[in-house]
Order: C-alpha cells, then structure tokens, then sequence
C-alpha cells in the first residue's frame, strides 16, 4: 500500500538514496531542504523526480509545522517520518565551543524531536505510523573530535525507545539505523590519512553506498517490520559490532 513519507533533509546524501528508494516502490515522497531543490522553481517547495520538496530549517520549530502543514496538503498526512537531517561540528572536546556542542545537537536531537512531535498526532489519528532516526555508529562506539555528534547520536535511541514504550500500542514503531562510513558530502570532507585509518577499522574494508542505507530503511517503514520497534539497526560493514 502507497504510503506518504516525509525524508528530512532529503535533497542530497543519504537523505535523497531514501527518497528515491520509497518513490520507486510507489510511496508519495516529500523531502526537506534549505533552499538547495531542483524541483523547487519558487524556492519553496515543488517536485523533482516525482519527490516533493519543502523549504524547512529544523531547527525552527514554526518552520517544522509549516513544512508538515504543505505536505499534508500536497500529499497527506506523514506516514512514515525519516529524521534525516544531521550536521557534524568535529573538534577536540577542549576547543568545542558551546555553540559547537549545542548546534549539533540541535540540529540532529532536538530537530528530530520537533518532527516527530509533529508527525505523531496524525499517526496516533490513523492507528499507523513508522518513525525511523537516522543516528550513526559513533553514537554507542564514540569518535575523538565527535562529542557533540556522539551525544546527538545516542540521543535519538533514548527518542525512539521512549517513543515505542509511549506510542507502541497503537501501531507505530521508532526505529534506529545508525550508519557507518557512508560515501556522501559529509565524509567527503574527511582526510584522506584519517579515511585510510578508517577503511582499516571496517571489516568489510569499504565504505558504503547511500542506498545500502536506503535499502533498511524501506524494509523498516514497510508492512513486514511491523514488529520491530526501539530497535538500533546498524549498517556499518561490522564496524560497530557489540554495542
Ligand atoms: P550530508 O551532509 O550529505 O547531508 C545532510 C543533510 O541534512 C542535507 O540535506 C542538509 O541540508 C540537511 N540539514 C542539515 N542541517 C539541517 C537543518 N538545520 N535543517 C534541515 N536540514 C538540514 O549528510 P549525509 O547524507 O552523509 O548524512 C545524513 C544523515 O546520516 C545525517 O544525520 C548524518 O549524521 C547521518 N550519518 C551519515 C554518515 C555518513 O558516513 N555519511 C554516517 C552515519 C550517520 P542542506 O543541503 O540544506 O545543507
């Protein structure tokens, strides 16, 4: 059955392998973005690839609930929210500035607590919803220069299983797939030595694709995973293993 899916952050990296991923089974698609979408002639909001763009900070709350709003509008209600978005601010514990620590964590904790809260009274109204955190590997196994984004990161599994013992009964599962090395602009910026260290790290020797990412989060929002909630999903080549 087509389902109305909102990825946040969606108009680029992983975000976007997600959204493609639902178009192509047939899902209605929005995405979220800062004013970087093709389909978006006015700046605003508009479709690329059949996937429809809305303009949302989510660090602004006003901004999260107009963006709901216009896809609801467009598509209907958020069946399955994708809490995409996230920022990296890395540097050693003893230079990371306030605002390096509560940036991040307001982008990748707070923004995905603003759209769940958002999507979740129109789940609670259809008896159905999927909720998915897109976290990472460094939220349980840590990273130097990663304070910040680890405790973002860690965060959302305290949303979604906080979220699943408030919400479970009433068929909606919240989900976390905590990526590994992930080939998109965010690990692009990486250097090339510390890269190599990492390569080294994964036992499966590589970074991965986005749509390796998309391919568990569709499975997650889809009718077979109904059972699964307050789950951490790692898609990290092994890395992680254990925590
Ligand atoms: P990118 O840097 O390629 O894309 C980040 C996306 O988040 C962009 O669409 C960006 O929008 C959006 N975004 C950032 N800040 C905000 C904000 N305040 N409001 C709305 N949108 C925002 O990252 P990736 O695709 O690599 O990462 C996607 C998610 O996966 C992130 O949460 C990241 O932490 C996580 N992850 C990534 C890994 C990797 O190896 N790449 C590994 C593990 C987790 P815009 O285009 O406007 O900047």
């Amino acid at each position: 059955m087509p389902r109305t899916v909102l990825v946040t952050g969606g108009n680029r990296g992983i975000g976007l392998a997600i959204a493609q991923a639902f178009a192509k089974q047939g899902d209605r698609v929005a995405i979220t973005h800062r004013g970087r979408w093709a389909g978006a002639a006015d700046g605003d909001s508009g479709y690329h690839e059949g996937v429809f763009g809305v303009r949302c900070d989510i660090t602004d709350s006003a901004a999260v609930d107009a963006a709901f709003t216009a896809v609801e509008a467009e598509l209907g209600p958020v069946e399955v929210l994708v809490a995409n978005a996230g920022i990296t601010a890395d540097t050693l514990l003893l230079r990371m500035s306030e605002d390096d620590f509560t940036s991040v964590i307001d982008t990748n904790l707070n923004g995905a607590y603003r759209c769940a809260k958002r999507a979740a009274g129109k789940m609670l109204r259809a008896k159905w919803g999927r909720m998915i955190f897109i976290s990472s590997v460094v939220g349980l196994f840590g990273g130097p220069g990663q304070v910040n984004y680890a405790a973002s990161k860690a965060g959302l599994v305290g949303v979604a299983r906080s979220i699943t013992r408030e919400l479970g009964s009433r068929n909606i599962t919240a989900n976390v797939v905590a990526p590994g090395y992930i080939d998109t602009d965010m690990t692009a910026a990486l250097p090339d030595d510390r890269k190599a260290e990492y390569r080294k790290l994964i036992p499966a020797g590589r970074f991965a694709d986005p749509d390796e990412v998309a391919g568990v989060v569709t499975w997650l929002a889809g009718d077979t995973a109904g059972y699964i909630s307050g789950a951490v999903i790692p898609v990290d080549g092994g890395l992680g293993m254990g925590h």
